[in-house]
């Protein structure tokens, strides 16, 4: 034991380190411990499995490290290079830092716990580094991770898109359904985001014909691209895109129905809404409305068909009502609903697909607003590698061991 072993001790440091002298200025707020190496040490070779390697020489290196109380903390150690027989020269890991890092691997493991619960530009001014510095921690040990992910379980995947900003700026999420995760964050809602996610699976060793299903909109750049580098998977499309679509066909019939008709002010959310969830005035309102020859009414019943479509569980069934339904809705002279049912009919298979599937993206709608929250992480960072990093971080359930 010497004067400084407690610090030794403290550090986690093993043999041949230690620590070799401990320098406080109070005055600069600083802490800085020197690591040194006995004498005489050799050191296994990085690259092989040589176990003891001679010195050929040493460089001075400095390491961030954990606060010690308000102090900043620095470590500091020549860290010597190996004369390998086999390697040639090599420069030795140190165990308190990954190779390349200026932070020690606590300091790093504090910044990401920190950016899971903070915005990145707080914990910059937080631990008073720059958030590049910051940025760089979190991208290494964010890829590092979700090289690591396992895969194997990964056949159901949902595309949706997410606006970035206000404006008409969209980002695509990928996720593993089943796992309820996102696997890859594309950059635009263009086709080349399927080319994108594709090679990143492939660099994953991911194998695209594992996907035996895909819930998204009914989006043709999504559908190309699929088409194109997923051909072997079902896609299935959203049910509640569907309903969305078909609610906008209602208001848009009784935005014009209401110039002529009053009655049909603020009744927006009676025909919105699902019947099960009115109250009971607004039930008694929908009663008298639909008593009154309104077109507004009419779509809202092909509403209703529309959503018991969806409770169908046998494929011949279930194609028989849909085609009596787009039967029904195209002779509706309501040119909103005319446009919905052409709409299905044209992506008439991935309606059908819900069927037997029955997947929506309902799990892929929540991640994505976890994903709203978590872009707030990277508020002021306007790089969507930026963004992606973030997501991965907050969103994707990563571990960092
Ligand atoms: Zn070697």
């Amino acid at each position: 034991m010497d004067e400084y072993s407690l610090f030794t001790i403290a550090l986690g440091l093993k043999k041949p380190w230690k620590v070799a002298d401990v320098k406080f200025s109070k005055d600069e707020g600083r802490l800085d411990l020197k690591i040194d190496f006995q004498k005489g040490a050799a050191f296994p070779c990085p690259s092989c499995e040589e176990g003891r390697c001679p010195i050929h020489d040493t460089r001075e290196r400095a390491w961030r490290h954990l606060n010690f109380f308000q102090y900043e903390t620095y470590l500091h150690a020549r860290v010597p290079r190996v004369r390998c027989g086999r390697c040639g020269i090599r420069q030795v890991e140190v165990p308190w830092a990954r190779s390349g890092s200026g932070f020690t691997l606590l300091f790093e493991l504090l910044v990401l716990q920190l950016c899971r619960e903070m915005s990145v530009a707080g914990v910059g001014a937080l631990v008073g580094e720059h958030t590049n510095r910051i940025w760089r921690i979190l991208e290494h040990y964010v890829e590092r991770a979700r090289r690591r992910i396992d895969l194997s379980s990964f056949h159901i995947l949902g595309i949706d898109e997410f606006s970035v900003r206000k404006g008409h700026e969209y980002m695509t999420s990928f996720s593993d359904i089943d796992a309820s995760r996102v696997v890859f964050t594309g950059e635009s809602r263009r086709k080349e985001v399927i080319e994108e996610f594709s090679d990143d699976m492939k660099e994953r060793g991911y194998d695209l014909r594992d996907i035996d299903l895909i819930c998204c909109d009914m989006w043709d750049p999504y559908l190309n691209g699929i088409e194109k580098h997923i051909p072997g998977a079902s896609v299935v499309f959203d049910r509640f895109h569907i309903m969305k679509q078909m609610n906008k066909a209602i208001e848009k019939v009784r935005w014009a129905e209401q110039k002529e008709n009053k009655d049909l002010k603020k009744t927006r959310f009676i025909w919105l809404k699902n019947p099960k969830n009115l109250t009971e005035k607004q039930s008694e309102q929908l009663t008298e409305l639909k008593k009154l020859d309104l077109k507004t009414a009419r779509a809202y019943q092909i509403k209703l068909a529309l959503s018991r479509f969806w409770e169908i569980r046998e494929p011949n069934e279930a194609e028989h009502y849909l085609t009596k339904w787009f039967f029904w809705a195209t002779h509706s002279r309501l040119d909103p609903v005319i446009e919905v049912a052409r709409g299905i009919k044209r992506y008439w298979q991935g309606v059908l697909n819900y069927t037997l599937s029955r997947i929506t993206n309902g799990v892929v709608e929540g991640l994505n607003s976890k994903i709203k929250t978590a872009m707030k992480r990277a508020y002021g960072f306007k790089h969507t590698q930026y963004l992606r990093t973030i997501v991965y971080l907050v969103v994707d359930k990563l571990c960092f061991d």
